[in-house]
């Protein structure tokens, strides 16, 4: 007998919602389909979209700022996800530039992580090492991660890789088969003046720093070859370049990620009072950059929220430079952005940030086999009311056209009608590469 059926659903296939049942033992989908099977619990999904649990492949809990830490830890931004319907995500070790660091940073990160109470996997970080970074690689791939993250900025705190390194792993990627995540920010076009308030934001970090920038990496991509993936894409115009001087490299061998606020928040909401509560790095852009962006929605390969959220208290400052950047998002990015494009959100959640991280074998699908992770939804017209974050949110208010009524983890109840029911997070690690 199994486990758990969801009865009477219309279940994602991959490319639409189909009414089917799913059939859960061990954990895992055992059956998808209309032929009665015998269960010990049944849950009725009459009426509600039953997707794969969503993947959030760009979080920062527990993230160390020197003087401050993201708001959430790992138990409170991942009981935030749940309420979301993201049954995995993907967040970041500490940045370091050689392989001792790197095994370090690992081994303390899943100690942090270990209150999570959905599935989880990191990306390593890497500073900008001062000779040949194969050794720095051969160790990540030896620890069985497969995402490798870069800044092209944050030279201030040592972080920044150099372009000839880039080039260099760029090489390697093209070797042993992994993914470089970059941010895209051109640091020479980054200025910060004491003077500057939170409405200066896009002036410190301008559009125009990024598309060249991500311009400048796609043209490495086409020299080197390698698998890039942009984060955190802010700019309908950085879209547009990338799209129009590199379309056979598109989400072929370089990938685009973009975030819930850029498609619904404009740099105008920098100059309202509480206009400190929208700053992120990078910025939020004009109303034409976004709407561009939104345009461009179906070359965005993956969502990720680069959920980092602070308390009330430490973003209100006048400021600029004193304000941490970040914001939250891991609870409501699919319920924002499918009331705005509608199914289209659900394999940039699911499906392909899967593949992009090495998952695609167990997450990501309704399928046989795969586990038994998923997303109960309700559409429902509603602005949202709550946030399980500790920081401090932007969402409330907004109007969605969905409500996550249940996610399941392995089959298990992780949240089911506005409760969390105490499941626990498992690292999703994968065997050494080499
Ligand atoms: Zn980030």
């Amino acid at each position: 007998m199994d486990d758990l059926s969801i009865k009477n659903g219309s279940v994602w296939t991959g490319t639409r919602h189909e009414r089917a049942d799913v059939a859960v033992k061990d954990g895992t989908i055992v059956a998808v389909g209309l032929e009665p099977r015998p269960a010990a619990a049944v849950y009725d999904a009459a009426g509600r979209f039953v997707n794969p649990g969503f993947i959030d492949p760009h979080v920062h809990f527990d993230l160390d700022l020197g003087r401050l830490r993201s708001a959430d830890d790992f138990r409170s931004g991942s009981i935030a996800a749940a309420f979301g319907g993201v049954t995995t995500f993907v967040d970041f070790l500490a940045p370091t530039d050689d392989e001792h660091d790197l095994e370090r940073a690992y081994h303390a990160r899943l100690e942090e992580a270990e209150d999570a109470v959905v599935d989880y996997r990191f990306h390593a970080t890497i500073k900008n090492p001062k000779g040949d970074p194969e050794a720095y690689v051969r160790k990540m791939l030896s620890l069985g991660m497969t995402t490798l993250k870069l800044f092209t900025t944050y030279s201030d705190s040592g972080r920044r890789t150099s372009d000839d390194q880039i080039e260099r792993l760029l090489d390697l990627s093209e070797r042993y088969g992994f993914t470089i995540l970059a941010h895209i920010e051109d640091d020479s076009m980054i200025t910060m003046k004491d003077s500057y308030g939170p409405k200066d934001l896009p002036r410190s970090r301008p559009a125009a720093g990024e598309t060249a920038e991500a311009l400048k990496l796609a043209g490495f991509v086409e020299k080197h070859g390698g698998t890039l993936y942009m984060v955190h894409l802010s700019s309908g115009a950085t879209l547009d370049a990338l799209r129009d001087r590199y379309p056979h490299l598109l989400n072929r061998k370089f990938f685009i990620e973009s975030c819930p606020h850029y498609f619904a928040f404009t740099a105008d909401a920098l100059s309202r009072p509480d206009g400190f509560l929208y700053t992120m790095s990078p910025a939020l852009r004009t109303a034409a950059e976004r709407d561009r962006l939104a345009e461009g929605f179906s070359d965005v390969y993956a969502i990720g929220t680069d959920h980092c959220p602070f308390s009330r208290a430490e973003k209100e400052h006048d400021r600029l430079r004193d304000i941490p950047m970040g914001i939250g998002g891991v609870e409501h990015a699919y319920a924002v952005l499918s009331a705005r494009f509608g199914d289209a959100v659900i394999p940039k959640m699911t499906e392909h940030p899967a593949l992009i991280n090495g998952l695609a074998d167990r997450k990501g699908r309704i399928a046989v086999g795969c586990d038994a992770d998923l997303a109960i939804v309700r559409p429902v017209r509603e602005r949202i009311v709550s946030d399980h974050s500790r920081g401090c949110t932007v969402w409330t208010g907004t109007d969605v056209t969905a409500r996550i009524e249940a996610t399941i983890l392995r089959g298990a109840f992780a949240v089911r009608d506005g409760r969390f029911l105490g499941t626990k997070g498992n690292y999703v690690g994968r065997k050494p590469m080499i």
